[in-house]
């Protein structure tokens, strides 16, 4: 018996090229993989750097990973597991630069797709009427197609703050940045998309064409469909921006500022903010990038250990041109209440300031703090509650932001596309808040990785009073009831959607909201 048991086992390891090392209930569905031709190829060992993601926290192998050279790759993959029905429960993640947070681009003992292996198609660029927009992959980075546009004059309308992220991955959540006032967030600027289904079809989708698919996968956290391309809308590129910070100690003054700008004609282009608790030296850090209006002034300022409130605002222009930038700026900041000894400037390039997270980044990477545990969290809240949660957050919670920046700035969701699947709250303005925290390795201290945790239950938990009206942002869930109240009257669309375009729950499992069926 023993030795009939070897060969069988020998017969399915030594089947195929890619023979699947190990030997789990899903050998046979496994095997049946490695007999299949790619134009990429599909692979069963060096599975570790995919149980890996920017948030360093969860870890789950998967059994093969596709490097895929073409959209019928990702629908072969997809189709063969879907035809193995409930005989298989082989789940597939897509996986785009994999900076998801917890684990989100991963899945136990399934198959993850490397969507940055794709590189159909070409990046086609469209200069048109009525509209400008370039095809490229999903598995494209941001910063990729920035460095293409530009040097066709063109510019993507709206970003994440680090552009080092692929666009399915972008899409699959929002990609919400301080643009997104403006143009909305990057679901919002996509004109088709190409998607695999759950079925392993191939469906070509737009607000006129097949527009539920559309509308289901943008902000979809990846549960309908692979995105294998996107059609992204451009505008002309401005080549400089001014870079301003100013500081308030007052909140409501702070918000009120934020709020202002956002909904001005003829704003500022880009608008975010961020907080700072109960720490020094932190203008002095900026004189490296930044120079003070004022240098006389901003040294007399302290800020007597009071929390503090740093507007953010770009504004673009072109030096070639003709314009009146300086007194542009010097109006806008005219009807603003920051504490006139803080105002700090920089001009940078517009390539400079969109990739600005880039520059940290090589910063950290040389003292190897980059690859270190992010348990980040990101809320959605909305303006009416905004100064209760900070009262409450900012005031008794969290008691310095030595751990990593907290963001905070306004959006309009007014002009913002209905019905796709990203969950907001329900008033027209909220505040994205993002607790960037890095984790100090193995330390049990404040800095360590339990301490952060238990700090963002504490805030998970205020934020459960159902009359703020708090949504989470790239939200992460243990269970099906979680996700049901996140998405609250939505669920019913969202689970009858994934009934449609992924019947057996294949697809992005490291989401936890669907249970694969088999
Ligand atoms: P992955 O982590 O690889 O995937 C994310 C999810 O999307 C997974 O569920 C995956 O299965 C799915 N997915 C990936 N590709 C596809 C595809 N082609 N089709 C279908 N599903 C797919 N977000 C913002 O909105 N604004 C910001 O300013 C911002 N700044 C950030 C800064 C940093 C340093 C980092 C690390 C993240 C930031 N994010 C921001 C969050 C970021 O947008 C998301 O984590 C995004 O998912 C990362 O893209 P990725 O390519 O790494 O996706």
């Amino acid at each position: 018996k023993a030795l009939l048991a070897l060969v069988f086992l020998l017969g399915i390891m030594t089947n195929t090229e890619h023979s699947n090392p190990f030997v789990t209930h899903n050998s046979v569905t496994h095997s049946t993989l490695g007999t299949m031709i790619f134009d990429g190829k599909l692979c069963f060992t060096n599975l570790e750097h995919a149980a890996k993601d920017f948030g360093n926290i969860y870890h789950l192998i998967p059994s093969a990973i596709l490097y895929p050279k073409s959209v019928s790759d990702i629908s072969s993959i997809i189709k063969g597991i879907f035809d193995m029905g409930l005989t298989s429960d082989l789940t597939v993640s897509a996986r785009g630069r994999g900076h998801s947070l917890q684990g989100q681009a991963q899945t136990h003992q399934g198959v993850v797709i490397n969507m940055m292996s794709l590189r159909e198609p070409e990046m086609r660029f469209h200069v048109g009427k009525h509209e400008t927009y370039v095809d490229v992959s999903a598995g494209e980075l941001w910063i990729n197609i920035l460095h293409e546009s530009l040097k066709r004059g063109l510019t993507p309308k709206s970003w994440t703050d680090y552009l080092h992220l692929t666009v399915g991955g972008t899409l699959s959540n929002a990609g919400i940045s301080g643009q997104a006032f403006k143009h909305g967030p990057q679901i919002n600027n996509v004109y088709q998309l190409n998607v695999v289904t759950g079925r392993g079809e191939v469906v070509t989708c737009s607000k006129e064409q097949n527009s539920d698919l559309f509308h289901a996968v943008l902000g979809g956290l990846g549960q309908f469909g692979v995105i294998a391309e996107a059609r992204i809308a451009l505008e002309p590129a401005p080549k400089m921006g001014k870079w301003i910070r100013a500081l308030y100690t007052d909140f409501t003054q702070f918000t009120n500022d934020q709020e202002h700008l956002i909904s001005s004609p003829g704003s500022f282009d880009y608008v975010e903010g961020f907080v700072i608790i109960n720490r020094t030296g932190l203008l002095n850090n900026w004189r490296s990038s930044f120079n003070p209006r004022d240098p006389v002034q901003a040294n007399t300022f302290t800020s007597e250990g009071k929390i503090l409130y740093c507007l953010e605002v770009a504004k673009y222009f072109d030096p070639e041109e003709i314009n009146h930038i300086d007194e542009e700026i010097d109006t806008l900041l005219s009807e603003l209440n920051y504490i006139k000894s803080t105002l700090f400037q920089s001009e940078v390039s517009y390539i400079d300031f969109l990739d600005r997270v880039h520059m940290s980044e090589m910063k950290l990477r040389e003292k190897g703090l980059w690859d270190v545990p992010h348990p980040w969290l990101n809320l959605l809240v909305p303006s009416s509650s905004i100064n209760e949660f900070a009262k409450e957050v900012f005031g008794n919670i969290v008691k310095d932001t030595s751990n990593g920046p907290i963001l905070i700035y306004p959006v309009n969701k007014s002009r913002w596309i209905k019905g796709t699947s990203l969950i907001t709250p329900e008033e027209d303005v909220f505040y994205l808040v993002g607790f960037l925290s890095s984790a100090a390795p193995y330390s049990k201290g404040k800095d360590g990785l339990e301490h952060i945790l238990l700090q963002n239950n504490k805030i998970l938990n205020y934020c459960k009073k159902p009359r703020l009206g708090i949504k989470q942002y790239l939200p992460h869930y243990s269970t099906q009831q979680e996700w049901k109240s996140h998405f609250a009257t939505h669920w019913d669309v969202f689970s009858r959607r994934k009934l449609i375009y992924d019947p057996l729950a294949i697809l992005a499992p490291g989401q936890r909201i669907f249970q694969r069926l088999g």
